[in-house]
């Protein structure tokens, strides 16, 4: 097999192993086999292995979508009757949680703060004290909008603190940087096949406790395809899904899987930050600025400030390098035109060594200074 390599340094879908992408090559099957129904269960269980958690007190249930419909599922799903849900929200992937609730009509308090900072956990806790009937306390571990690492364990410990669950939207982070579902005191978090587990898109995970998971059993129902009881249930009596399943991405998901234990997750923590390192040397030499104080970084996602420059045009760049192989992305913030580069996927720091010398040729071609330049 000869497939071009192409490097993605968007926020995922993520750059694949050919072995991943192979993977899906299989004979034809149909889901309702036992076979089949093995295959998730090994895959779930090794999900909650990945998010450190324990295969008796946690659960993994696997739905067929993009990422945001873990997002839909959590808020839609565990919510009981009377209650709120608090959204701690500094970006773009909080506030699609936001308006998950919108559309639903659930009650939420959506405690809006910068984009450019962590949240105010004093504002959380108040807000908590404030409003007794909160249940569920929903956050986003990495920003992927700008970048920034939100403090999730201080945010879980409050949430237990005044008795509601504590819901983490890790769908850019698990599997890429340090997380413990315990630890970092979670009783859900979430991710998609296609970022962390560096798998193909159409596949996502909804792990937490299942104790919870049962008690939600008698919450209202606000969705039938997206709920979370129904699916787990239904997991749990037939080890199937409960409608036809992505079958070929699940194949390259347990290749993927395969190939994340065999890396290591130290390992590929260390890779995913040399990527990242190597993307902060490369912009530092051609003079870009990020958006983002570093020490608060997630090590995944670089938001990086658009030039002063009359010539700069991001589409003009972008085009230049996505035909050299190289795929840089928008930003994701309304009030700062950035773009992003990110460290997800099979790639390495000799890949953004390779990408550094196409980007100087793109800014070259199109007669942007260098060093780039910034009015202040
Ligand atoms: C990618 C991502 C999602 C899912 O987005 P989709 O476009 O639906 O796949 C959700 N949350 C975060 C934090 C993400 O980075």
């Amino acid at each position: 097999m000869n497939i071009k390599r192409n490097i993605l340094l968007n926020p995922g879908p993520a750059t694949t192993t050919d072995t991943v992408k192979m993977a899906q090559i299989v004979p034809d099957i149909c889901p309702r086999e036992e076979e089949f129904a093995k295959n998730m269960k090994g895959l779930r269980e090794d999900l909650v292995r990945m998010a450190h958690g324990d295969v008796d007190k946690h659960t993994a249930v696997l739905f067929a979508g993009s990422g945001t419909i873990g997002i839909d599922i959590c808020l839609n799903s565990l919510l009981p009757e009377g209650k709120k849900i608090l959204v701690v929200n500094n970006g773009a992937y909080s506030s699609r949680a936001a308006e998950v609730c919108e559309y639903y009509g659930l009650p939420f308090i959506n405690l809006k703060s910068s984009v450019f900072d962590l949240p105010d956990l004093e504002k959380v806790e108040q807000t908590l004290k404030d409003n007794p009937d909160i249940a569920v306390v929903y956050s986003t571990h990495h920003e992927t909008g700008t970048g920034i690492l939100n403090p999730i364990r201080e945010i879980g410990a409050l949430a237990h603190k005044y008795g509601a669950i504590s819901v983490c939207d890790t769908t850019s982070s698990l599997g890429m940087v340090p997380f413990d579902i315990e630890k970092d005191n979670q009783d859900f978090c979430m991710a998609s096949a296609q970022k962390g587990l560096m798998a193909m898109s159409g596949l996502q995970f909804v792990i937490g406790n299942r104790a919870i998971v049962e008690a939600s059993k008698n919450y209202p129902k606000r969705s039938y395809y997206c709920n979370l009881f129904l699916q787990y249930d239904y997991f749990e009596k037939t080890g199937q899904m409960h409608f036809t399943p992505p079958v070929q991405t699940i194949y390259a998901a347990l290749q993927a899987m395969k190939e994340y234990w065999a890396e290591g997750e130290e390992n590929k923590f260390a890779r995913h930050h040399r990527t990242f390192e190597a993307i902060h040397e490369g912009l530092a030499e051609l003079g870009f600025k990020d958006v983002i104080r570093r020490e608060i970084q997630s090590g995944l996602v670089v938001s990086v400030k658009y030039p002063d420059d009359e010539n700069w045009d991001f589409d003009k760049v972008h085009d230049y390098c996505y035909e050299n192989g190289f795929t840089i992305y928008p930003g994701k913030i309304t009030t700062t035109n950035t773009f992003r580069l990110c460290s997800l996927g099979a790639i390495d720091a000799d890949d953004i060594k390779a990408f550094f010398v196409v980007l100087r040729k793109a800014l070259e071609a199109n007669n942007i200074q260098i060093p780039v330049k910034y009015n202040n």
